[in-house]
């Protein structure tokens, strides 16, 4: 047999001797995230039908622009019932705006959503780091943490509701034009797994409106019109 033919056939046969070996190592947790993956997209297109997304498959015209924590435990389905086509979304550790400039700028200048959330939550664990000494993490993460100007072993839940109304601080300047001309309304919240607000679990509960962190203030934008 031709001598290149036989090195590509041990070639393939190593391949697949390779594909089979990773094949049969996969871990049975990966396949039952596959499967529920698959299985969940599955139902949700059944739930939904094909005139949902016909309705937004030329283009997004979303109402809020979305900054908020990477937790897995703050998602949108807790304060959106239908974010398709709503939510312009963008995540990071610590919902700031410092790494993530450009998303922002493009949910805001290019899809003029009339409001920007940032939504940080309690128990956060970039805050936590932030005010700590984060000095082994890699380059990466410490890069994404430099950017958090928190208090060094201040209180927790407090540094959680200070980074909130730092990045609406941070996202005035950067929208100054936008928010004078009534263009946009940039809101800070907190979201509360834990009741550690004492609202009960789950709540969103807002602080920050353009700023103004006045209790009075914020209940009054939150109260049904008239
Ligand atoms: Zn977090």
């Amino acid at each position: 047999m031709n001598k290149r033919l036989v090195t590509a056939a041990g070639c393939l046969l190593f391949l697949a001797a390779g594909l089979t070996a990773w094949a049969q190592s996969e871990p049975a947790q990966v396949k039952d995230i596959v499967q529920h993956v698959l299985a969940s997209n599955e139902a949700y297109m059944k739930a939904q039908g094909p005139t949902h997304f016909k309705a937004f498959a030329e283009a997004q015209h979303p109402r809020i622009t979305v900054v908020a924590c990477s937790d897995s435990r703050v998602q949108m389905q807790a304060f959106d019932a239908s974010p398709d086509n709503d939510l312009f979304v963008i995540r990071d550790i610590g919902n700031q705006l410092a790494t993530c400039e450009g998303s922002v700028d493009y949910g805001v200048h290019h899809l003029h959503t009339p409001v920007l959330l940032i939504i940080g939550h309690v128990r956060c664990g970039a805050v936590q780091a932030a005010m700590g000494d984060y000095s082994k993490e890699p380059p990466s993460i410490k890069r994404e943490l430099d950017t958090l100007t928190l208090k060094k072993g201040g209180d927790w839940l407090e540094e959680v509701k200070a980074n909130v109304n730092a990045q609406v601080k941070a996202a005035l300047a950067k929208f100054a034009r936008e928010v004078k001309e009534g263009k946009l309304t940039i809101l800070g919240a907190v979201y509360d797994f834990a009741d550690d607000l004492k609202q009960g679990s789950g709540r969103l509960v807002l602080i920050n409106v353009n700023g103004d962190t006045d209790p009075a203030k914020v209940k009054a934008l939150a109260a049904p019109k008239k």
